[in-house]
């Protein structure tokens, strides 16, 4: 497979900061992957080293096999970068920008015209070419960001935060967008919104204080705690004593009754107790009108990860 992005103990210290720790992942052609993490995990410090814009301390970083630092002018013609905010020329129209950005990332000046209107199209631009960037929505200027990363056609596309700050329909609207755009690109991009990475990404690699914490496809993340561990069942029959019988599986670590019948189970060691659900309730004579393993979602996955860390850490300080 094509390695698209390589890092390797990617490090970054800002004076006494350590922003990020030994990153090592790989995006391959084609991959849409998406980075998720809180407020001031690093996100944006990797993808200004991949887009070649700022410097690692240590380790490296290669974009379609060039080096970001050697080589970052190559690098940043090879890629199409939407910062977290897009410095936008606001006294220019989209047209003037939009030919400053084709000259600055190299295309040729007889291809200028055609390869303004191929970005414009594709980011829904048209309408609005004349228009001065200082009197475009926001949403509209964030097209304009993404029609400059996609200027000249690169393979691989890193976007920071691409729907920060929009109204809800702008975010889906540019959500499409990027899904369009998936396919022909190697697309890295990083969200602190959950939603967000599972909807556009096929794979997710959760960042949190500078360190990479998990990576796996979306479904995998969910499954990776324990499919049927979590189990949510309608038993008819009493309500208290069906608890009390589910309290005492021994693999059963707790229960919470929902009301009308309705029970979500936790197993001990990720467990699965659907067969000993099963069997108590036909057992006792009650009936079973459902029984289903929860999965969790990647919101709970990264909560998870994310505080284990942190009292992990804890722990540390107090020892
Ligand atoms: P994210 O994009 O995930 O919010 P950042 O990469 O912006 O995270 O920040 C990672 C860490 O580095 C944070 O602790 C942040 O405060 C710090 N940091 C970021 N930029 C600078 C800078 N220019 N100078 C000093 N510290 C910085």
């Amino acid at each position: 497979m094509d390695m698209m992005i390589e890092v390797q103990d990617l490090t970054k210290y800002y004076g006494p900061t350590l922003a990020i720790s030994r990153l090592n992942f790989e995006v391959a052609a084609g991959e849409i992957v998406g980075f998720l993490g809180p407020n001031g995990a690093g996100k944006t410090t990797t993808l200004k080293i991949l887009s070649g814009f700022l410097s690692p301390s240590s380790g490296t970083a290669r974009i379609n096999g060039r080096d970001c630092v050697t080589q970052s002018l190559e690098v940043r013609q090879s890629l199409g970068y939407l910062p977290e905010t897009v410095p936008l020329y606001t006294d220019l129209t989209v047209t003037q920008f939009l030919r400053f950005a084709a000259q600055a990332k190299g295309v040729e000046a007889k291809a200028e015209t055609t390869e303004m209107h191929r970005v414009m199209d594709a980011c829904g631009l048209e309408a609005v070419q004349k228009t001065l960037i200082a009197s475009l929505s926001k949403g509209f200027r964030q097209r304009v960001g993404l029609a400059q990363a996609l200027m000249n056609n690169p393979p691989v596309l890193i976007f920071d935060e691409p729907t920060i700050g929009l109204d809800p329909s702008q975010i889906v609207e540019i959500r499409q967008l990027i899904k369009e755009l998936a396919g022909a690109h190697t697309v890295i991009l990083s969200s602190h919104i959950l939603p967000e990475v599972s909807q556009l990404c096929q794979r997710v690699i959760i960042i949190n204080r500078g360190q990479i914490v998990a990576g796996d496809t979306p479904e995998n993340l969910s499954r990776q705690l324990g499919h049927g561990s979590r189990v949510r069942l309608t038993v008819q029959g009493p309500e208290i004593e069906v608890a009390a019988a589910l309290q005492k599986i021994p693999q059963v670590q707790e229960v919470a009754g929902q009301g009308e019948g309705k029970f979500l189970v936790v197993a001990a060691n990720d467990l699965d107790v659907r067969p000993q659900l099963a069997r108590l309730v036909v057992e006792r004579g009650w009936d079973l009108l459902e029984l289903k393993a929860q999965e969790f979602t990647l919101e709970e996955v990264f909560l998870n990860l994310v505080t284990e860390e942190e009292s992990e850490e804890k722990m540390e300080e107090e020892s």
